[in-house]
C-alpha cells in the first residue's frame, strides 16, 4: 500500500503549476526545493537538508563523498533493503555484513565492533521497518580506537523507512554524519512516487551533495539528481501531515499488539525505551521450530483464507541478490539474521485502515496461527 494524498496536495500541485503558466516569469523550481529543504531541516533538527530525486541516488552520492579506495570497507546489517547494499558496491566499497540484534532487525553494535578493521570507513545503519537502531551503541562501537588507528568511521543512516522517527540521540536525521530519507510511494511520506532527502550537520558534505546533484556546479563531476518543483510542493504538505499519519500507524500497531497478546506462538514487535517504533512494517516472529515451512503456512493461510497479504521484509540481501552474493563470496554465516528471516512475516498495516479492518486482520492472524498449530500437515 502506498502513500495517501489529500486535497491539500492537489491544491499545492495546482498552485505550483499555475504560477508557472507565464513563461516570462520562469519556472522557479528552486524556490519550492529550498522551502522544502528548510522545512525538513527544521523538522529533523539537522543543520542542512539536501533534496534528491530518490533515496537510492542520495545514498549513492553520500557514499561517493567517502572517496572510497579499493579495499575500503562499509559495514551494514545483513537484513536490509537490497538497494542499500548495491549502493556500497556501486561506489567501489567492500561491503562487510554484520549481524542483527536478536528480536529486532537492526544492526548489532557488538558485532559491528568485532568486524571493524582499520579499513572500515563507514557504518551504514538502516532503521529497519521504522524501529530506530541503537545509535548510541553504534557510535561507541565506531569511536573506540582499533590497531593502526587511522580515524573513526562515520555513521550513515538509511532512514528511508523511518521518516519522523526518534532515536536515542533525538529526531532521526539530527546526529549521524548523513541520514538518508525516502519519499518513494510506499514510504511514510511521499512526493508523487519518488523523492529523497539527505540531512547532515556537516557544511562541506551538504555543499558537495548539492554540487553532485547538479552537474558539479562548475567544479567537478556531477549529474542531475534534482527533485522537481511539484514533488517539493507536495513534500511541504506531506511533511505537515507526517506526524498525524505516523501517529495513526502507531496507534493501529499498538492496538493490534493488544489484540494478539494472548497468541503464545507469536513474538510481537519490540518497543525500545526512547526509540519510538513507527511500524513502517508490522513484524511478527513465529517460534524457532516453525521457522521456514510453518511460517510460510501461516502466510498462505492468511492470504488464502482471509485475503490478507503479508511480506518478508527483508531477508539477508545475499539470499535475494546474486551480485551481492558474488561480492561477499562464500562462507556467509549470519545465524541470527537468517533465523529471523525464516521466522518473520509482516501483515499489512496502513494509516488509512479502520479500527474494524485492524480487528479483522488481528482475528485472521490469530486464526491462521491456530490453524497451523493444530494442522499436522502444515508441518
Ligand atoms: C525504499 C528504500 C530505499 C530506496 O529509496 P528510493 O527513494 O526508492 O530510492 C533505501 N533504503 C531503504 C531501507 C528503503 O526502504
Amino acid at each position: 500500500m502506498g502513500g495517501s494524498y489529500t486535497e491539500a496536495e492537489v491544491d499545492a500541485v495546482m498552485e505550483a503549476l499555475r504560477e508557472s503558466m507565464d513563461p516570462r516569469v520562469g519556472f522557479r523550481a528552486k524556490e519550492r526545493e529550498v522551502a522544502f529543504e528548510d522545512a525538513f531541516a527544521a523538522y529533523t533538527g539537522a543543520r542542512f537538508a539536501v533534496a534528491y530525486n530518490g533515496a537510492g541516488t542520495a545514498l549513492d552520492m553520500v557514499l561517493r563523498c567517502l572517496d572510497l579506495d579499493e579495499g575500503d570497507e562499509v559495514i551494514s546489517g545483513a537484513l536490509n533493503f537490497v538497494g542499500t547494499h548495491v549502493s556500497v558496491l556501486g561506489q567501489g566499497g567492500r561491503l562487510v555484513l554484520a549481524e542483527v540484534e536478536p528480536g529486532t532487525l537492526n544492526l548489532d553494535a557488538a558485532d559491528v565492533a568485532r568486524r571493524r578493521t582499520t579499513r572500515t570507513r563507514a557504518v551504514l545503519v538502516t532503521h529497519m521497518n521504522g524501529l530506530p537502531a541503537d545509535l548510541d551503541a553504534l557510535t561507541r562501537a565506531v569511536s573506540a580506537p582499533v590497531d593502526r588507528f587511522e580515524g573513526p568511521p562515520v555513521l550513515i543512516v538509511d532512514a528511508a523507512r523511518a521518516c519522523g522517527a526518534t532515536d536515542s540521540t533525538g529526531p532521526a536525521g539530527a546526529s549521524a554524519w548523513a541520514t538518508v530519507f525516502s519519499f518513494q510511494s510506499k514510504k511514510l511520506m511521499t512526493t508523487l512516487g519518488e523523492g529523497g532527502m539527505v540531512t547532515t550537520n556537516d557544511a562541506d558534505l551538504a555543499g558537495r551533495l548539492r554540487r553532485l546533484r547538479s552537474f558539479g556546479k562548475n567544479t567537478g563531476w556531477g549529474s542531475n539528481y534534482k527533485m522537481t518543483k511539484l514533488q517539493a510542493a507536495v513534500g511541504l504538505v506531506q511533511l505537515r501531515r507526517l506526524d498525524a499519519m505516523n501517529d495513526r500507524r502507531i496507534a493501529l500497531a499498538r492496538r493490534r499488539n493488544q489484540l494478539l497478546v494472548g497468541v503464545a506462538e507469536l513474538t510481537l514487535p519490540p518497543e525500545r525505551p526512547g526509540r519510538g517504533h513507527l511500524y513502517y512494517r508490522y513484524v511478527l516472529l513465529v517460534p524457532v521450530d516453525w521457522a521456514g515451512a510453518r511460517r510460510d503456512a501461516v502466510m498462505r493461510r492468511l492470504a488464502g483464507e482471509h485475503g490478507i497479504g503479508s511480506v518478508i521484509a527483508d531477508p539477508p540481501t545475499y539470499w535475494t541478490h546474486s551480485g551481492i552474493r558474488a561480492h561477499l563470496g562464500g562462507g556467509l554465516t549470519f545465524p541470527v539474521a537468517e533465523l529471523t528471516a525464516r521466522r518473520m512475516f509482516c501483515p499489512a498495516l496502513h494509516p488509512l485502515m479502520s479500527d474494524d479492518d485492524n480487528r479483522r486482520i488481528a482475528r485472521a492472524i490469530r486464526e491462521s496461527v491456530q490453524y497451523v498449530a493444530t494442522t499436522a500437515d502444515a508441518r
